[in-house]
C-alpha cells in the first residue's frame, strides 16, 4: 500500500509490543470458561484493587459528562504528601507508560540517542523509535543492568538513559551506591529516566533512597505506576517526579485530559490506602519465596527477583509455554526480550499458583 510506504522508516521499523495475553482472549480460542483460566502473564495485583479505590471509582462514576481536572489537582497533592514533593514536580501520565513515552516525545529527536540495558522493558526503544532516536542496548551484566557499562555507553547525542530498579522482566535489583555513582558520572545534559515499576516490593532496606537522589540530580525522573502494586492496571495511571523545569516541559507535550477521571479518582485513593499496599507486598514477598523454592525442588534456577515475578530457564520454552496455554495457565515466553528459554511468571493467589506449579510439573514430566 503506498500510503503505508509514505510513514518513516523510522515508523516503519518498529516492533509492536507484544502484550501478555488476555483471559477472554484465550477463553474464546479454547472455548472454554474464561473463570477456568489464570493469567501470570502481566505483573498485576492479584488482590485485585484496594476497596478504598472502588468506592472512589464507584463516587466518581456520578460525574463522568465532565472532562477530568487536567491538573489533577486531587491526585498530584496525594502524591506530593506520600513523597515529599512539590506538586510542580508532578506529571501525570496514561500509565507508566505515558511518561516513557512524553520523554521520548520530549527529549528524542532523530539525531539523538538513547540507552537501554539488555533485556529491557521492550516499551523504551519503542517509544523511543517512535521519535526518530537511535537506541543503544548495552550489553547486560548477569541478567541485571551493567552501570559501568552504561556510563562507558553515553555519547554526545545521548539525551536518554533508562535505567529500571528492579529489572523487568529479569528481577535483578540495583545496589544503591552503584546508582549513585553512576548518576554522579552521567552528564547533566542527559536525562535518567529510573522506572520504579516494582520498587513497592523492594525490601525497603535494600531501596536505594530514590527520592533523596531526585533531589541532589535534576536530570533524574522517577517513573512510578499505579499498575502493579497498586492494583490499577485496567485504569492506566501513573506518573512521573523530576525537576520542575523538566515537569513544565513535559506538560506541554502531555494531552491536556491524559488521564481519565476515573483513574485520578481511584489513584489518590489506592496510593493513601496503606493497609492494602502492605497486603499486597506481604502476600507478594511470602509467594515468590514459595514458587522460588518450588522451582528449585523441580531442578530449575529461577533468576533472584526484587519483584512480583519470577524468570526461570528450560528446555524448549516455547513449548512449555504453549502447552501451559493449553491447559488455561498463560505466562509469559520472553522471546521478545531475547531470553528465548525463559519463562516469566507473575506471582498469584496461592491457589493460582499451586495451579501453575502443577501444571508445570505434569507437562515436564510429560516430555
Ligand atoms: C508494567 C511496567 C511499566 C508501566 O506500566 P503502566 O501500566 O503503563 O503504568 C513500566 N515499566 C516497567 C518496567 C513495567 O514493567
Amino acid at each position: 500500500m503506498k500510503l503505508a510506504q509514505c510513514a518513516p522508516d523510522h515508523i516503519r521499523a518498529i516492533d509492536p509490543y507484544q502484550a501478555g495475553k488476555p483471559i477472554e482472549e484465550l477463553a474464546r480460542e479454547l472455548g472454554i470458561d474464561p473463570k477456568t483460566i489464570i493469567k501470570l502473564a502481566s505483573n498485576e495485583n492479584p488482590l485485585g484493587m484496594s476497596p478504598r479505590a472502588r468506592d472512589a471509582l464507584e463516587a466518581a462514576v456520578t460525574s463522568l459528562a465532565r472532562y477530568p481536572d487536567s491538573n489533577g489537582f486531587v491526585l498530584k497533592s496525594t502524591i506530593a504528601r506520600k513523597f515529599g514533593v512539590g506538586t510542580d514536580q508532578i506529571v501525570l501520565g496514561n500509565g507508566s507508560d505515558d511518561i516513557i513515552e512524553l520523554v521520548a516525545r520530549t527529549f528524542l529527536h532523530p539525531g539523538a540517542s538513547c540507552l537501554h540495558s539488555q533485556y529491557a522493558f521492550a516499551e523504551y526503544a519503542l517509544m523511543s523509535r517512535a521519535a526518530g532516536a537511535t537506541c543503544i542496548e548495552v550489553p547486560a551484566r548477569r541478567y541485571g543492568l551493567d552501570l559501568d557499562a552504561m556510563q562507558a555507553a553515553i555519547r554526545a547525542d545521548t539525551r536518554v538513559v533508562f535505567v529500571t530498579n528492579p529489572n523487568n522482566p529479569t528481577g535483578s535489583l540495583l545496589e544503591a551506591d552503584a546508582l549513585a555513582g553512576f548518576l554522579d558520572a552521567v552528564p547533566d545534559d542527559v536525562l535518567v529516566l529510573l522506572d520504579e515499576a516494582y520498587i513497592d516490593f523492594v525490601d525497603p532496606d535494600a531501596r536505594p533512597d530514590s527520592l533523596a537522589l531526585l533531589a541532589r540530580y535534576p536530570n533524574l525522573l522517577l517513573a512510578r505506576t499505579c499498575s502493579k502494586a497498586y492494583g490499577l492496571a485496567g485504569l492506566r495511571v501513573g506518573f512521573g517526579l523530576m525537576h520542575p523545569e523538566v515537569a513544565s516541559l513535559l506538560n506541554r507535550v502531555r494531552q491536556p485530559f491524559n488521564v481519565n477521571a476515573l483513574a485520578l479518582a481511584a489513584a489518590a485513593a489506592a496510593l493513601d490506602d496503606d493497609a492494602f499496599l502492605r497486603r499486597t507486598v506481604e502476600l507478594t514477598r511470602s509467594e515468590r519465596q514459595r514458587l522460588d523454592a518450588a522451582l528449585r525442588q523441580m531442578g530449575f534456577d529461577p533468576l533472584p527477583s526484587a519483584t512480583n515475578f519470577i524468570a526461570f530457564a528450560l528446555p524448549d520454552a516455547r513449548g512449555v509455554h504453549r502447552a501451559l496455554l493449553e491447559q488455561g495457565v498463560i505466562v509469559r515466553a520472553l522471546a521478545s526480550y531475547g531470553l528465548d528459554d525463559f519463562l516469566r511468571i507473575s506471582v498469584g493467589l496461592p491457589q493460582e499458583n499451586d495451579r501453575f506449579l502443577a501444571t508445570l510439573e505434569r507437562i515436564v514430566a510429560a516430555r
